[in-house]
């Protein structure tokens, strides 16, 4: 199976005494789901940010699909690999759900038709057809989170990326968004990254797991 991730012996300093991650390793296969879990300050939210190239290694390396994140442009990267933040609000800052699904696809440059496909098709799958005008900060945490991953997804990414998916949903709210995104690896074959401390959902959500 293809390599989509390779991170070799990575470490990361915010500070001289903020060692965040110290000589990582981990690979993944295309189409894998992996789960990465610890506690709180364990390092995964900063592992992840080195993914899509918003923090640079202090030392070792990432690559994505065989290419080194630190050579490649941002653009491109962000092609292949979509990163979805714990917190919606870091996601969604557009007047409307539209707005918000079309900005990255507007960025690759795509045309119109093009750009209000993906916002349709990111919207259906996620279940949130009809949302297109509605303001992001007036729906529910549960709705955020959804549009959230349907503003990553119109970017039509191979690797999906995920920061706490669950956490702060009801029940009801998380047992959906899991298999939203055990349905995108299976319908898809979009390879998934999780970073998670909810246990309860690593064996629905990954095939391996890093502690
Ligand atoms: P996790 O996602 O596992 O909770 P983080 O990656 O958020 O862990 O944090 C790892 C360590 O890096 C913690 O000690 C945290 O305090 C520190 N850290 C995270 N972000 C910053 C930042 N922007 N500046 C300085 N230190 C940070």
């Amino acid at each position: 199976m293809r390599e989509a991730i390779n991170i070799k012996n990575l470490s990361y300093m915010y500070s001289e005494d903020t060692r965040a991650l110290e000589s990582v390793n981990m690979t993944v296969h295309e189409g894998e789901r992996i789960a990465i879990v610890g506690p709180n300050g364990a390092g995964k939210t900063t592992l992840l940010l080195h993914l899509n190239g918003i923090l640079h290694g202090t030392d070792g390396q990432v690559e994505v699909f065989g290419k080194s994140v630190d050579k490649v442009k941002r653009e491109e990267i962000i092609k292949d690999i979509g990163l979805v933040f714990q917190d919606p609000d870091d996601q969604l800052f557009m007047p409307t759900i539209f707005d918000d699904l079309a900005f990255g696809p507007i960025n690759l440059g795509l045309k119109e038709d093009e750009v209000r496909k993906r916002v349709e098709k990111a919207l259906l799958t996620l279940g949130l057809s009809g949302y297109e005008n509605r303001c992001p900060h007036h729906l529910s945490y549960g709705e955020k989170k959804k549009a959230s991953l349907a503003a990553v997804m119109s970017m039509e990414p191979r690797i999906l990326v995920l920061d706490e998916p669950t956490a702060n949903l009801d029940p009801r709210s998380r047992a959906e968004l899991i298999e939203i995104i055990k349905g995108l690896n299976e319908r898809e074959g979009i390879t998934i990254v999780t970073a998670t401390h909810d246990v309860n959902a690593v064996p629905t959500l990954a095939d391996r797991v890093y502690v």
